[in-house]
């Protein structure tokens, strides 16, 4: 593979700034169209220098903690929504670029498999109800096979690699990073076809492969993986998640991969199950044209697509960029299947949205768009999904904290780490001001004394004549209240 060395070809007056990745890398329209050469390429575009040297990154860039990752198509990409689409290109930079190399101190969502962690293994000993364990750590897998992860009792998840194309900034496995949870992820075939055996074994009935990114995989290991799965009378939906439909839309130009998709929805359905692709688009720059043929090649070999969304600060929290997304996705016939709060990550905490500002969000979402375009709205939590709902029901805030209790489908209490919400806390200190000044106000307030201590009743003998007892008014002499026999019989 001739190498071409971007920063060099600047600086020799070859080629300008921001200029066309595709004559850059010298690609013929067959290696464009070819996603192993995409692949092949992700290396030198992923470089800082050469980014810095083509005008996506500053010249004092520094470098973060986890390394960027892009292919040839993710660099056209953000050069082209560089000068056509600044909203765009900004919500893109946001994804592929972690943008601080600060270290948030908490990280609520470490490995799914926590009781491969020593933390968790010293947690496990300590001598504390099992319920306080749970309420500050969560729950993560309950399985010992690597490849293998379980939170929900009819679904099973297979990590089928821990490689993807883009190396997205918000990734709660930390793909890029080499202390992440992608980096104790193998992605050794045989640890998978393990995880496949397992699944097979414990009849569940919803699988769902997952990475990483499977389709990084070539053909023949993809079919190794999915063949087992495909065939099993105990599975009844597979779900094949990929990201590669907008981040390498070109995996799905090739005819081989579009022929198994073809026999594997027809055998499913053939024993009434269903065969899935599930992808990940965050913001409607991300459809472009190479998308659009990806997702009609997927389509049109027999297999529906579903579409999960993570909402991030400045990328998509906005309800016109939902919603635009939205109903582009349900008129490509993509069904919307969940939008997702974004969990807590170290180093990425400017990226979340408070609770609050979701469920009004989503709560916009709702009158604004047909249901077909409005996904269910979940938090992604260690005792598994949590729904949410504009009204807030499911979940309760813990006033002047982060931190959102909420209850399991097992009926486990979880203290649920949300992203600090300053006009929440504000909202909370009002409250509490009313209520304190409101319960002053009360404790200061006179006391209304009586004004008399007996009632002296006057007998009928004493006002004899109709009239007076008639027009008698009660009075008060002294410290006695004067009323007559008439107003007590
Ligand atoms: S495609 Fe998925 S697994 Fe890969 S980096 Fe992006 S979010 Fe992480």
């Amino acid at each position: 593979m001739q190498k071409i060395k971007i920063v060099e070809n600047i600086q020799k007056g070859k080629i300008m700034k921001t200029t066309n990745i595709v004559d850059v890398l010298k690609a013929g329209s067959s290696d464009w169209n070819n996603w192993k050469w995409q692949m092949q390429y992700k290396a030198i575009c992923s470089n800082t220098d050469q980014l810095v040297a083509i005008g996506l990154l500053d010249s004092n860039f520094e470098p973060r903690r986890r390394r960027i990752g892009l292919t040839p198509y993710n660099v056209k990409l953000l050069l082209s929504l560089k000068d056509s689409d600044p909203e765009g290109y900004r919500a893109e930079s946001l994804q592929s670029i972690l943008p601080t190399s600060s270290k948030d101190s908490e990280h609520q969502w470490v490995w799914a498999k926590r009781h491969d962690l020593a933390s968790s293994k010293i947690w496990e000993r300590l001598p504390i109800p099992a319920f306080l364990k749970i309420l500050f750590t969560g729950k993560g897998s309950d399985t010992e096979t690597q490849a293998l992860e379980n939170m929900y009792p009819n679904t099973d998840i297979i990590i089928a690699t821990a490689t993807c194309a883009r190396h997205c900034s918000f990734c709660f496995r930390e793909v890029g990073d080499a202390h992440g949870e992608a980096s104790q992820i193998t992605g050794d075939l045989e640890e998978v076809q393990m995880a496949v055996k397992e699944a097979i074994e414990r009849k569940t009935p919803h699988i769902l492969v997952t990475g990483g990114d499977p389709l990084t995989r070539n053909n023949k290991q993809l079919r190794e993986i999915l063949e087992p799965l495909v065939k099993s009378e105990t599975v009844q939906v597979l779900r094949l998640a990929t990201r590669l439909v907008v981040d390498l839309p070109m995996r799905f130009y090739d005819t081989e991969l579009l022929e198994m998709f073809r026999e594997f929805a027809s055998r499913m359905k053939s024993r009434n199950a269903s065969f899935r692709i599930v992808t990940h688009v965050n913001h409607p720059c991300e459809l472009a044209s190479e998308a659009i043929r990806a997702i009609k090649n997927i389509q049109s070999s027999g297999v529906d697509i579903m579409d999960q969304t993570v909402v991030l600060r400045g990328v998509n929290d906005k309800p016109e960029i939902l919603s635009r997304l939205l109903m582009t996705l349900d008129r490509l016939g993509i069904r919307n299947h969940k939008l997702f709060h974004a969990m807590p990550v170290a180093g990425t905490e400017h990226l979340r949205i408070p609770m609050r500002r979701f469920r009004k969000l989503l709560s916009t979402l709702h009158q604004f768009l047909p249901g077909t375009s409005v996904p269910q709205a979940n938090a992604p939590t260690l005792v598994g999904k949590m729904p949410i709902t504009p009204s807030g029901r499911w979940m309760l805030s813990i006033p002047f904290t982060n931190r959102i209790i909420c209850r399991s489908f097992r009926g486990e209490w979880y203290l649920f780490r949300d992203t600090w919400d300053i006009r929440r806390h504000l909202k909370e200190v009002g409250i509490a001001l009313t209520l304190a000044l409101s319960l002053t106000i009360l404790a200061q307030a006179p006391r209304v004394k009586p004004q008399f201590t007996k009632i002296v009743v006057l007998p009928n003998a004493l006002l004899d004549e109709w009239f007076i007892r008639k027009n008698f008014e009660p009075f008060v002499s002294g410290d006695a209240l004067v009323i007559p026999q008439t107003m007590i019989e």
